[in-house]
């Protein structure tokens, strides 16, 4: 390479420099001006979606071989598109799971675009891999498991449900389990993606009955006590700590006793409400937690951070490792002569030791740092905030139960039991929700989304925004009278 520099810092390569790779000063101002008015959003309007007109007219012609003005294609995003998305971070998004990203995680989220932050291994990326393990560490430390525990950011609860039950299945034989056609047990409550997991991974629903939509550590051993045959080929269970639908949390400690005694690896997913992990007045719901052979929690839920972020963690690391290590000739590297790697115990016990390829531990490879905006937050703001926020949450669900209950023509389904309210408007078929659905959000009052209970629809409010305050859900009480 004889290339020198030109007294402009242009490399004399006699080409050009593509102007995708020069860096705009007046792009820069726009898109982070943009970034910052959203940021500065308050509160956060809701916009419309899919109820919105469509877009065709925007986008038609756009893309060709010729590009278009910044300026002019970020005001058809700003103007036109981004109204096309509901806002899930508004005070009045209250449908399926609402995000509430903090302000530092939004902003660091920033900072891993900007340096296309990757986490993939510790031979690319010790220092946000580390990051993204003191993150993960937190998540462990609240829900009581032991030291060795680790795993990693993955997209969601989806892909980290796969990755652990991949994990489960392929470790049956470890637990004397000689299933042909091995079987998960769960309730018929486990969120959809679970079975969608399981259909994957050729593994067969064993679904246990539920008490009071509670998979219970008594269902559990009668189900498979009467069924002897059936339970061998049973490999491990699936218990959820917080239903998305409704909000309950299974017997995780009797759950726990079952796996153990029959030799079942026991996940625990807790994608909505492991979150709630932080807040003592519901903390002991959650024991038997500290139990899980696999544990999973969104912090794209109830932890405040952007999407998209699941953490997924292992009991037992080095487990998961064996499965979901990728074998190729151009990766042995980041498993063979890490620096430092020799002065590192093996980890046969499992253990969160360094170094750590988080890509060893989900069904993934290359990876966003998609940790550090938690962590980033995490570590400005401290856990008390987030212990707050989340009882501010369970406080306005609480509320907003009371306030269905003292309202003559609404009926409360059932206590909340983490920040779901689930209630009914006498009267009311599915249309009539529907409607109401509809109108709420053509008049920006919320977004809040029908479902059903036990068969009949019922009206769901899904708390997580601390923003949400109980006047929103008088405003939103009030479109029902
Ligand atoms: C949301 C949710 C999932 C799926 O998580 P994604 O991040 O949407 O993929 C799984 N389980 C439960 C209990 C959930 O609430």
């Amino acid at each position: 390479m004889t290339a020198g520099h030109l007294p402009g810092g242009e490399e004399a390569t006699g080409t050009m420099t593509n102007p995708m790779f020069v860096f705009d000063e007046k792009m820069a101002e726009l898109v982070l001006g943009y970034c910052r008015d959203r940021l500065a959003l308050d509160p956060v309007p809701l916009d419309f979606g899919g109820y919105a007109t469509p877009f065709r007219d925007v986008l038609d012609g756009l893309i060709g071989p010729e590009g278009n003005d910044p300026a002019h294609v970020l005001d058809l995003f700003s103007e036109r598109l981004a109204t096309g998305v509901i806002s899930s971070d508004s005070p009045r998004f209250v449908s399926f799971i609402p995000a509430a990203p903090t302000k530092a995680s939004l902003l660091f989220d920033m900072v891993v675009s900007c340096s296309s932050l990757h986490a993939t291994s510790w031979l690319e990326a010790a220092g946000a891999v580390s990051a993204e393990n003191q993150a993960l560490r937190v998540l462990a430390d609240l829900a009581g498991l032991p030291a060795g525990a680790g795993g990693c950011f993955v997209a969601g609860g989806s892909a980290a449900n796969l990755s652990a039950l991949m994990v489960a299945r392929d470790t049956a034989s470890h637990r004397g389990h000689g299933a042909a056609r091995p079987k998960v047990a769960c309730s018929e409550e486990a969120h959809s993606s679970v079975g969608k997991a399981l259909r994957v991974l050729g593994i067969e629903e064993y679904v246990v009955p539920s008490v009071d939509h509670r998979l219970t550590g008594e269902a559990l051993e009668a189900a498979l006590a009467a069924d002897p045959e059936g339970a061998a080929d049973v490999v491990a269970v699936v218990a959820t700590a917080g239903t998305t639908n409704a909000g309950i949390v299974d017997d995780l400690k009797g759950v726990a006793e079952v796996a153990r005694r029959r030799k079942l690896w026991f996940h625990v997913d807790g994608a909505y409400g492991g979150g709630a992990l932080f807040a003592s007045s519901v903390r002991p719901l959650f024991d038997g937690i500290e139990q899980a052979d696999s544990l999973v929690i969104d912090p794209h839920k109830w932890l405040f951070a952007p999407y998209d972020c699941a953490a997924l963690l292992y009991r037992q690391p080095a487990l998961a490792k064996a499965v979901h290590t990728q074998d190729a000739a151009y990766l042995d590297i980041i498993h063979e002569s890490i620096p430092g790697s020799d002065d590192v115990p093996s980890d046969d016990s499992g253990g969160a030791e360094e170094p750590w390829n988080p890509s060893d531990y989900a069904y993934h490879l290359s990876r966003r740092a998609r940790g550090l905006p938690l962590w980033f937050s995490l570590a400005v703001y401290g856990t008390n905030a987030y212990r707050e926020a989340v009882e501010t949450v369970l406080d306005t669900a609480r509320a907003a139960a009371a306030a269905v209950e003292a309202a003559p023509h609404l009926e409360l389904v059932r206590q909340p039991t983490l920040s779901i309210v689930l209630f009914r408007r006498q009267g009311w078929a599915r249309a009539d929700y529907d409607a109401w659905s509809a109108r709420a959000l053509a008049d920006q009052i919320a977004f809040v989304t029908p479902t059903a209970w036990e068969d009949e629809p019922a009206a769901r409010l899904a708390l997580l925004n601390p923003e949400t305050t109980i006047d929103v859900v008088h405003e939103i009480l009030d479109t029902m009278a």
